[in-house]
């Protein structure tokens, strides 16, 4: 089935400015903000503008200039945020939740960069 995207999604209610956001970095075709209720001292959601549902819609959808903004602006984000260890930093964790198994609770891509406390192990369970 291919993918369908909900435009009424909280991510797509703050591309249109619908809701407000704290915006971290915002690129031609990126947004960085903080998320509402973080995980961690560093919680920065990372989202294309574009209508993509997971990272593997957008890996096999987007093109190459999106795909490059994006990449290209998490790697700003974690240089710009001191977490980045080849500068020195203590490190961070990018994680992308995808569908049910994945438990994505918003249907629009989004990476987390958490960082700033040991992570813990990267699954419970
Ligand atoms: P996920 O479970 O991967 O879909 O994560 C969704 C994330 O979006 C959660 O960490 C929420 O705290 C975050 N979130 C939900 N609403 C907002 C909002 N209005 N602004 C910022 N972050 C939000």
């Amino acid at each position: 089935m291919a993918y369908e995207y909900d435009d009424q999604n909280i991510f797509a209610k703050i591309l249109r400015g619908e809701i407000p956001n704290t915006t971290v970095l915002e690129t031609e075709h990126t947004l960085a903000f903080r998320d509402i209720a973080p995980q961690a001292p560093e919680h920065v959601i990372v989202i294309p503008k574009g209508a993509y549902v997971t990272y593997d819609h957008f890996a096999n959808s987007a093109t190459e200039e999106e795909i490059v903004d994006y990449t290209r602006t998490i790697g700003r984000i974690c240089n710009d945020l001191g977490v980045s260890p080849g500068l020195d930093g203590q490190g961070y964790r990018v994680i992308s939740n995808a569908g049910a198994a994945g438990v994505q609770e918003v249907p629009h891509l989004h990476m987390h960069i958490l960082a700033g406390r040991p992570l813990g192990r990267m699954l419970e369970k």
